[in-house]
């Protein structure tokens, strides 16, 4: 088994045992240095005060340990939303959201430091992508939330900066570990992820047959009004999309949720909810109708309310289970990839 390539909080139990074993330690040593990492949710080895101080010394000196360090954080007055940017080892920044709702308490972590997806409605992308995330530095968002509010995370978006299935092993392994007995436990049916649409990610990751909710960046119902929106669809069909998408949902029987963010006077249109009706009918899926932050360096702005409202009736005159995403944390920061880009700026 390869552990070498992954820090130690991105290695799964069996291989944190292995790791252990090699120094000649007893298993049980393992167990309780993964509680450590993934439940007690440790700073560094020396909180580790259960394990011998020679262990904790020879991890510090083969395994480096990371945790992120809170650069800014901003709270909300009306609802309670924190917008986190956080720093890596590195000398990047992330950001990530917490929310909390009637059902639970969410976070909405990043997947990339930047994005090269180029969607022109998000900040996110405009300096394109500088790295992929490790599967650690996923966890360490909800880690470091999870300490600073000191309550349960029961809910876990993969819907901040970067497109999850562009970063795909990393992203998997995340999953894995997230839900795990063993660590923090969050069900696979509170955890989504959300995608641009790349298809071969997407039937590789239905073939894996997880129960977590897969959300497509939709945007445009017709190849054009997508492309318009979001360059990534000039590599994929619209109608490969949406096979990709009936193939999840036969894999794995979740439903598939389509994020739709309505643009004024671009896609939000009569005959732009019809198209959409259309194009997912018969699909067992919920459309989920986000008002478009408005970002300084395109001149996109958000539908009236009153058009918002006249397109998720439509939708639902035909069935279509559709609702509008809840603004949350609306006095903070904008849109998300802001709060770096301004750091960076
Ligand atoms: S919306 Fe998501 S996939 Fe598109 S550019 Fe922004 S971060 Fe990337």
């Amino acid at each position: 088994m390869e552990n070498k390539a992954f820090d130690i909080k991105s290695m799964t139990l069996a291989e944190v045992k292995q790791a252990v074993e090699a120094m000649g330690e007893k298993p049980f040593r393992a167990k309780q240095l993964y509680e450590w990492m993934h439940v007690k949710l440790a700073m560094g080895y020396d909180e580790m005060t259960s394990l011998p101080k020679n262990l904790r010394e020879q991890l510090e000196a083969q395994y480096p340990y990371t945790a992120l360090r809170e650069k800014t954080v901003q709270t909300s007055k009306l609802d309670g939303t924190k917008k986190y940017l956080f720093a890596l080892a590195d000398g990047n920044y992330v950001e990530s959201v917490w929310m909390q709702y009637h059902h639970g308490n969410s976070v909405c972590i990043s997947s990339q430091v930047g994005c090269r997806m180029g969607c022109r409605f998000c900040a996110s992308t405009l300096g394109g992508l500088e790295r992929n995330l490790t599967p650690s530095e996923m966890l360490d968002q909800i880690y470091a939330i999870a300490r600073d509010t000191k309550e349960r995370v029961s809910n876990v978006v993969v819907m901040g900066t970067g497109e999850p299935l562009d970063n795909y092993d990393n992203l998997l392994r995340f999953l894995q570990l997230i839900s795990d007995e063993n660590g923090l436990h969050i069900s696979q049916r509170n955890i989504t992820v959300s995608t641009c649409g790349i298809v071969e990610n997407i039937r590789r990751l239905a073939d894996e047959k997880l129960q977590i909710t897969l959300a497509l960046s939709l945007h445009g119902a017709t190849q054009e009004k997508r492309q318009e929106l979001m360059p990534v669809a000039k590599k994929y069909a619209l109608e490969e999309v949406i096979d990709a998408c009936r193939y999840y949902f036969d894999q794995t029987g979740r439903r598939i949720t389509f994020e739709y963010s309505l643009v004024n006077g671009v896609n939000d249109t009569e005959a732009d909810a019809e198209t959409l009706c259309r194009l997912v009918s018969g699909l067992n899926c919920h459309v989920n109708l986000i008002p478009v932050n408005p970002i300084k360096e395109r001149d996109y702005t958000a539908s009236k309310r009153r058009e918002v409202l006249n397109f998720q009736s439509r939708l639902e005159k035909k069935h279509i289970h559709a609702t509008v995403r809840r603004e949350m944390g609306r006095d903070i920061d904008g849109a998300c990839g802001q709060l770096r880009r301004r750091l960076e700026t």
